[in-house]
């Protein structure tokens, strides 16, 4: 027992220290190389829809203007990009290190329930694939589920409102997150994860490494660069009808950050809306752009302010669980 828990913990710091090593510079990196290829896209858009072209040199002044990064709400998101950076890679290697506790108790778990079985005759290739794409559904669950709990629980709403506290969306408001609300995502990530890589440990009965497959996703690994930048760039690329069912698109996510009662808490998705449409918290946008103001409520006290927006979190949510707890901010739909 000794041994296998001295295993399982050396297994476990290894990957994890390896995967801080990466993360510490991969976390900026990915963070800028999406903003300039989400940058493009939505120039690109502009300029073909009044019929020019775009060269390097003008996408790049372009890029570096007011207009793209530094709007009204840019200083803030900005300065928790930078924040996020150096946090950002500490938390999710502990993400990943919690998540690899989940895999045994679960393969123990299946196979108490349904017994032990051969490995299935099936490729590498094909392992690899539903292994990801099982992941990236896990991810999606539980962002669902940290963000519905985000938006009806006041205390996570406290840290969850710095991400709605933008009053005007650009492709850097993706990283306006305060690092409350990402060790609470990470803490529902690693179970959603750790219990689905125990699952998929089990059915191929073969060694599963969270860490291995988590941090080289695929489907992750483009929503990450192109996708969920999109959505807070302001461009009106709406999902309608049964796509609108499936995939939460920009549209979608402007809806979600709109300051009005009827849309609060609804298209809690990441890049699905499955989960929104399962659970009754989705409103499909119209495929014309609807008129929206961003930003929350002046009875939520928005903080004014970077600094403000990284300690005023605290002293509500502290706040919160000296008194009776209000109802909660905002309500799904
Ligand atoms: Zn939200
Ligand atoms: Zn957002």
């Amino acid at each position: 027992m000794q041994d296998f828990l001295s295993n399982e913990l050396a297994q476990v710091t290894h990957g994890a220290l390896r995967f801080l090593d990466l993360s510490f510079i991969g976390y900026p990196l990915l963070a800028f190389l999406s903003l300039f290829v989400t940058g493009y896209v939505v120039l690109y858009r502009q300029r073909v829809a009044r019929g020019k072209s775009l060269s390097v040199r003008l996408f790049l002044r372009a890029f570096l203007s007011k207009g793209m990064i530094f709007r009204s709400s840019g200083r803030v998101d900005v300065a928790l990009l930078v924040l996020n950076s150096t946090v950002f890679p500490v938390l999710f290697g502990w993400m990943m290190i919690s998540g690899q506790i989940f895999v045994t108790p679960t393969v123990t778990a299946l196979t108490h329930l349904l017994g032990s079985h051969a490995p299935p005759q099936i490729s590498a290739g094909a392992q690899a694939f539903l292994a990801t794409l099982a992941l990236f559904i896990a991810y999606e669950f539980g962002y669902w589920v940290d963000h519905y709990l985000s938006h009806r629980i006041p205390f996570l709403w406290h840290f969850h409102k710095v991400h709605h506290t933008a009053t005007s969306l650009s492709i850097v408001t993706v990283h306006r997150v305060h690092p409350i609300d990402t060790v609470v995502f990470g803490g529902i990530l690693a179970l959603t994860g750790g219990v689905t890589a125990g699952c998929l440990e089990w059915a191929f009965a073969a060694p599963f490494n969270l860490m291995e497959i988590g941090s080289t996703n695929l489907f992750l690994f483009a929503a990450m660069i192109a996708y969920i930048p999109l959505q807070h760039s302001g461009v009106w690329l709406a999902f309608t009808g049964a796509w609108g069912r499936v995939f939460l698109s920009p549209a979608h996510h402007q809806l979600h950050h709109a300051n009005d009662p009827t849309l609060y808490g609804s298209n809690l998705g990441s890049c699905l809306s499955v989960f929104d449409w399962m659970f009754g918290t989705l409103k499909i946008p119209s495929a014309e752009p609807q008129k929206l103001t961003f930003g929350v409520s002046a009875s939520d006290h928005p903080p004014v302010g970077i600094l403000d927006h990284v300690v005023q979190p605290f002293l509500d949510a502290g706040r919160t669980t000296s008194s009776t707890a209000p109802a909660p901010l905002a309500k799904a739909s």
